[in-house]
């Protein structure tokens, strides 16, 4: 092994100084080992993937399909995405100039980012928000403009956003989670309507995260693209629709001009994303198929989400019930600690139980916990009766 020579570690840019270690992974590594533990801190979906969309990737290797692809990636994908966002959500993006394959969602949020940052300017994140953003904000020279949303039903108002927008003038982008990560909040067409009308007057781009789009369990998923086109750039993929984490597909939807300018990053990063994974993702994007994968996992997860509302309720949480993605943020009771960080720790010390503190999400998020039902109904009763012991034996009386 080498020997650590302090002085290299000086050559790190100021940016990724500012970067601080993610208080959620240091909290899931210092869990690991512990025996017995049961985590529920996990987001991403327990499901196998879907036997033809594993077929799909093994044929193309078996085909040699081991070429690179154009750095916007291979047309069929971007024909089957086309096709899905057109059937699912009335979205027509043309497959040649306007939609963009990525390395998951994560790639497609990073070079966006790193394509329109300049330094000092302001994204809007409305928290309690999936903390990537802010770091990737910083690392792109950015700075987060974080709106706590947690006292408005974990939804960003119009009134909220003018008011942010009167008094902040380098805001050059703002996110969008819908449905969210970590509350489950969606947003309805009039609610997002009323966003883009204040935005309209503004030239702030939307960075439109809908990678949780397929798990809306009321109502139709609708997407800001729909009501500020011009200014929006959808983000999606396969990882949570399709139980395809780590196949590593995703996709940038809109405008040529914006989707052109990215695609310079993006072509410099990546190159291409790799054959056999859009391959996958191109069969999982077919539409009459995709219908009938995603709709069996999204009834799974609706079921578990019920359970866990119930049993949580009757524990003394309180949450705004999710209506999509596979998250609960829940309230700690009053008569337990009010610090989620260590709520989270006592539990993993007294029941062998991991959630995710509340704090690590952003402003707003102090207070509560996150809990996961990407795990299977047995695993979520187990988790439901240790919580159960943990308030029974720890309540302040
Ligand atoms: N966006 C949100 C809101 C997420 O919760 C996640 C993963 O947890 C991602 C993006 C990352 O998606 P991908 O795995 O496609 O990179």
């Amino acid at each position: 092994m080498v020997e650590t020579n302090e002085a290299m570690m000086g050559i790190f840019s100021d940016r990724l100084q500012q970067v601080a270690p993610s208080p959620i992974h240091t909290f899931s590594e210092a869990v690991s080992d512990v025996p017995n533990i049961l985590k529920l801190t996990i987001g991403e979906p327990d499901f196998a993937v879907p036997e033809h969309i594993k077929a799909a990737a093994v044929a193309a290797i078996a085909a040699d399909d081991s070429h690179y692809s154009v750095s916007a990636g291979s047309l069929a994908l971007r024909k089957a995405a086309h096709q899905f966002l057109l059937t699912r959500y009335a979205l027509d993006f043309q497959p040649e100039t306007e939609i963009l394959t990525t390395v998951g969602a994560t790639e497609g949020l990073y070079t966006l980012l790193s394509a329109v940052l300049n330094p000092g300017d302001e994204v809007l994140i409305p928290t309690p928000a999936y903390p990537v953003y802010a770091e990737m904000t910083r690392l792109n020279g950015g700075q987060p403009l974080f709106v706590d949303v947690s006292d408005e039903a974990f939804l960003l108002t119009p009134d909220r956003l003018r008011a942010i927008l009167a008094t902040h003038q380098q805001v050059k982008a703002m996110i969008l989670t819908n449905p969210s990560n970590p509350t489950g909040a969606t947003y309805t067409p009039d609610e997002l309507k009323a966003l883009a009308a204040v935005l309209k007057e503004t030239a702030i781009l939307v960075i439109s995260d809908e990678i949780y789009s397929e798990l809306q369990y009321d109502g139709v998923h609708a997407s800001m693209a729909t009501y500020l086109p011009e200014q929006t750039i959808v983000v999606n993929g396969v990882s949570k629709s399709h139980a395809m984490t780590g196949y590593r597909i995703g996709i940038l939807a809109g405008p040529a001009a914006l989707i052109a300018q990215i695609n310079k990053v993006h072509g410099f990063v990546i190159m291409t994303p790799s054959n056999p994974a859009m391959a996958a993702a191109t069969e999982a994007f077919n539409c009459d198929r995709s219908l009938i994968d995603t709709q069996a996992m999204k009834a799974a997860y609706q079921t578990r989400r019920d359970f866990l509302v119930t049993e949580l309720t009757a524990l003394g949480f309180e949450m705004v019930r999710p209506n999509g993605a596979f998250y609960i943020f829940a309230k700690i009771p009053a008569d337990l600690t009010q610090d989620d960080v260590a709520f989270a720790y006592d539990l993993v010390a007294r029941e062998q139980l991991a959630v995710v503190a509340g704090s690590g999400f952003g402003p707003g998020g102090e207070g509560y916990i996150r809990i996961s039902y990407a795990a299977a109904m047995p695993v979520l009763e187990e988790a439901m009766s240790r919580l159960k012991n943990y308030v029974a034996n720890t309540r302040i009386a």
